[in-house]
């Protein structure tokens, strides 16, 4: 199970600041491939990769990623090997 980084209303508005800049650069007509998630710390990674907690529905950069769901990329690739 993924860690609580905020209260629900702070998920929420962070989700929906996500989608908003996603939408706005559809707007813009920037191709997927080039969309860039806003992460909470603030960090731009592109969309392709970018980590989205099942349970939050949170984007994530890699190193929020890994300390949201408490292991690294490798440690869960390993455990689905
Ligand atoms: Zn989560
Ligand atoms: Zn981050």
């Amino acid at each position: 199970m993924c860690l609580d980084i905020a209260e629900r209303n702070d998920k929420l508005s962070i989700m929906a600041s996500q989608v908003k800049f996603i939408k706005q650069q559809e707007k813009d007509e920037i191709p997927a491939k080039h969309t860039k998630i806003r992460c909470s710390c603030l960090t731009l990674v592109r969309w392709v990769d970018a980590y989205r907690c099942l349970y939050c529905g949170i984007f994530y950069c890699r190193a929020c990623a890994e300390q949201h769901f408490g292991k690294t990329i490798e440690e869960y690739r390993a455990e689905r090997a």
